[in-house]
């Protein structure tokens, strides 16, 4: 086992590298000392031989440093932290590398962070100011369950300046704004540093975290931001070849890091070291997959953009996209999501997806190969009716998840199946 202090060392020595060689190198030593294996191994156990009964107790009071349990830390589960910890954290820590410490948790699924983090944050009579549009199972979350645990949650779109201005007003107690940018399924972008000055000018101790699942740390890093906690579903870019369900949450702060390991041990949502080896093994080619991604999709979305039976593409890399010089000075490249309007509203929507054989049809995003999906049926179709036209997801919109296929490939299985539509 490390002691923290050899697991920091070794974190800061990969600071001095670039993003790509953190990817690969970050973390590896972390997670296994004394092996002369090249890859790191798999500690796929649930609980670790105490050298004696003292030593047991020691570990237990806090007094030694060590593995006792997996729920409560792990080898493998903390090779993936170190990664996270040097890829959304990096800026900050170089910066100032002997007052900031930047800290990861790794879940079992983006919900499980999500809940965590706000079970860990959150108590009976707290308010929560959220997004408006947010990924369905958070936006169910923070509808459904927290307000049993009487947390008040409100609305604001957080696209709109203004509107955080008057909400972090109205609200100067909130404990928390949770946030995504690019949204599910229009990618509307919120300025990151912006939120923060206005939230923080009004309420210094407001939490704000950020969604940064479909840009990825690759292309945006909410902590040099200035927000306080990132979230992460690694199921998609970051694991980004389909085999997981994970989660992921980095912070800048020491004392959100002990609620949320406090909560994580008393909670659950730990996760798999198994998944948190996948995990490890795909974050090694972020970078080269995320380039492809983007130019992809972008070949992708001006195809769209020209053809006769769409009404309307949203990407942020296109000119047309309202918020696109907010992309170009927000993220380091506009990202592998695409949603685009059908003329030809649902019936039109469902034989474009019928017709696909190179993209799969299924929802999720963020894998290796192509998916496409129908928001308003399937990852939308919990919202009401009237709920769905107020956030533009219409009948006719599909939403592509641009894989990293060959770019012909991907065009010619759209404009064969939009042939029928
Ligand atoms: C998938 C997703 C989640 C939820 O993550 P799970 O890993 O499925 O629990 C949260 N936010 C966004 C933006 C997502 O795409």
């Amino acid at each position: 086992m490390e002691d923290s202090k050899r697991k920091d060392a070794i974190e800061q020595f990969y600071l001095k590298y670039g993003f790509s060689t953190r990817c690969l190198h970050a973390g590896e030593k972390v997670g296994q000392p004394k092996s002369k294996a090249h890859t790191n191994a798999i500690f796929q156990t649930s609980t670790f031989v105490f050298d004696s009964a003292e030593e047991g107790a020691e570990l237990f009071a806090q007094k030694k440093e060590g593995f006792i349990y997996t729920r409560m830390g792990n080898p493998t589960v903390m090779v993936a932290e170190s990664k996270m910890n040097a890829l959304e954290g990096r800026d900050l820590k170089l910066a100032d590398p002997e007052n900031v410490r930047i800290s990861s948790l790794i879940y079992a699924s983006g919900m499980a962070a999500t809940s965590g983090l706000s079970f860990a944050l959150l108590h009976p009579g707290d308010t929560l100011l959220r997004g408006e549009v947010l990924y369905g199972s958070t936006d169910h979350f923070f509808v459904n369950v927290l307000p049993k645990f009487g947390v008040k949650t409100v609305i604001v779109n957080t696209g709109k300046l203004e509107e955080v201005e008057k909400s972090i007003k109205a609200n100067p107690a909130a404990k928390m704004i949770f946030l995504e940018t690019p949204t599910n399924p229009l990618l509307e972008l919120t300025d990151i540093a912006e939120v923060c000055k206005i939230v923080k000018r009004v309420s210094p101790e407001c939490v704000v975290a950020v969604d940064n699942t479909f840009a990825t740390p690759y292309l945006q890093q909410p902590l040099t931001l200035g927000a306080d906690v990132v979230m992460h579903s690694t199921t998609k870019y970051l694991s980004g070849h389909g085999t997981i369900v994970g989660g992921a949450l980095i912070t800048r702060h020491d004392k959100i890091k002990d609620a949320l390991y406090g909560t994580m041990k008393d909670v659950g949502g730990c996760p798999s070291p198994f998944d948190c080896w996948l995990l490890n093994l795909g974050i090694k080619t972020l970078p080269i997959r995320m380039d492809r991604h983007c130019a992809s999709a972008m070949v992708v979305a001006e195809y769209l953009e020209k053809h006769p039976k769409i009404s309307k593409v949203f990407y942020p890399g296109l000119k047309s996209f309202p918020q696109y010089e907010l992309a170009k000075k927000q993220m380091k490249g506009f990202g592998g999501m695409i949603s685009f309007d059908l003329k030809g509203g649902y019936k039109a929507a469902t034989t474009l997806l019928n017709h696909v054989h190179v993209i799969s049809l299924a929802v999720s995003l963020g894998c290796v190969d192509s998916l496409i999906q129908h928001p308003a049926s399937m990852t939308h179709a919990s919202m009401s009716p009237e709920a769905r036209a107020h956030s533009g997801i219409t009948d006719g919109l599909v939403r592509l998840s641009v894989g990293i296929e060959e770019p012909e490939d991907i065009l010619k299985d759209l404009e064969d199946a939009l042939k029928l539509c």
